[in-house]
């Protein structure tokens, strides 16, 4: 195996059990890696560290142990043990109501670069480092022996989650089992995940909770749900008794999905419409007094270097929202870019209000379901945030 030396003072963050290695900590390596392989760190004097994910870019390893550890079957089988051992206690393996959820949320379940999502059955995998990519034989089969008859297909969809350089030409394809129908459920509710065409692994399971708080707050409201991808909000602001409920999207193949999912829950209810819309113009020309409005748009900032850019962006969406909105209604904002802390988050609601000249106050503060956890050691796990906020 070959050892990465880090330089001094380095070895720091890795004490503090920090995941990443970044590639101006490196001072010296034994040999050449290839992409993917396995590799071991050490301090600058040669003492051990860890063991991790080789790769070239600016997270160069990621860390799979900081013991000394062999990575092959049996590894993999008792991170994703755990993994599924959490999953049953929070109540969601067996459970008739929800069978969609997150079972392995990247190093929040020490496995930097994995996210496998479980929908009835079916684990969609989606490989974000190469090292992950070259043990997808090893993950496959660890997820076959630890779920048993839980586990009907597996189907990986990294295609669009690897790195392009390290051209590794990844196609999205069934590696196991056979999928039942694409249907799952969500607090009872049926929707289909179309993990083959669909976005991330076909549906957001990351807002569950947040819908269901969208539920308690829909009766007799007209409910804007903006950026509504699959309808998830718009489905639970239905079953909540909303007086109507709107859901807009740019993209006409996700106006499609919330179509047929309200049709699969309610039927042709007239109470909803959706809109293939850009959501600016859409809030621009919007007619109707909404009071209940969820804006969850997509990350706008992906890398710190276009931070400012994008909060500009999340400022003109909340100041629009709170200008719009009926007095006494409630929004529902969220930013799911993990480098938008929740400081800065809160902060850019708060000049979005004060712009909007409307009186605001926060009712919830919200996050990621606990099927997302977050490596108390890895801050920027920590990706979903929202606010509820009363808007008088
Ligand atoms: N709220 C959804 C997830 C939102 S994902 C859920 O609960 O599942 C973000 C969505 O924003 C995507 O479906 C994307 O098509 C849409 N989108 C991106 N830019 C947009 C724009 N300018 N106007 C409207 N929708 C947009």
């Amino acid at each position: 195996m070959i050892h990465i030396q880090l330089k001094q003072g380095k070895e720091q963050s890795l004490e503090r059990k920090h995941p990443w290695i970044f590639s101006g900590a490196i001072q010296k390596m034994d040999g050449k890696p290839e992409e993917g392989d396995v590799v071991e760190v050490t301090d600058a004097l040669g003492s051990f560290l860890a063991v991790g994910h080789y790769q070239i870019g600016t997270i160069t390893v990621r860390i799979l142990s900081f013991e000394p550890t062999t990575i092959d079957l049996t590894f993999y089988i008792n991170r994703i043990k755990e993994a599924f051992e959490l999953r049953r206690k929070l109540g969601l393996v067996d459970n008739p109501l929800t069978n969609a959820y997150r079972l392995i949320h990247g190093e929040g379940d020490r496995l930097p670069g994995l996210v496998i999502d479980m929908y009835n059955g079916t684990a969609v995998v989606q490989m974000h480092s190469v090292g992950m990519y070259a043990d997808r034989a090893l993950i496959e089969e660890a997820l076959r022996q630890v779920m048993k008859d839980q586990l009907k297909a597996i189907y990986n969809k990294s295609e669009g989650t690897l790195p392009y350089k390290a051209g590794l030409e990844p196609h999205n394809a069934y590696v196991w089992g056979e999928p039942g129908p694409m249907i799952a459920i969500e607090n009872g509710l049926k929707f289909a995940p179309d993990w083959e065409r669909g976005q991330k692994t076909g549906f957001f399971v990351d807002q569950r909770e947040n819908r269901a708080l969208i539920e308690r707050y829909s009766k007799e409201r007209k409910v804007l749900n903006m950026f509504c991808y699959t309808g998830g909000f718009s489905m639970y602001a239905m079953r909540g008794g909303a007086l109507l409920v709107h859901s807009v999207d740019s993209s006409e193949r996700a106006i499609e999905l919330t179509k047929d999912n309200i049709r699969a829950n309610f039927g042709d209810d007239p109470r909803h419409e959706a809109f293939a819309e850009d959501a600016f113009k859409f809030m621009q020309n919007a007619k109707e007094d909404y009071d209940l409005v969820i804006l969850d748009p997509p990350a706008f900032a992906k890398h710190y270097n276009v931070l400012g850019n994008a909060l500009k962006g999340y400022r003109r969406l909340n100041t629009k929202a709170l200008e719009m909105i009926k007095p006494g209604g409630i929004l529902f904002t969220f930013s799911c870019s993990q480098v938008v802390s929740k400081e800065i988050f809160r902060t850019m609601v708060f000049s979005s209000a004060a712009k909007a000249g409307r009186r605001v106050s926060i009712l919830h503060q919200l996050s990621q379901p606990a099927d997302h956890p977050i490596d108390i050691y890895h801050p920027e796990g920590e990706y979903l945030k929202g606010l509820v906020l009363h808007v008088l």
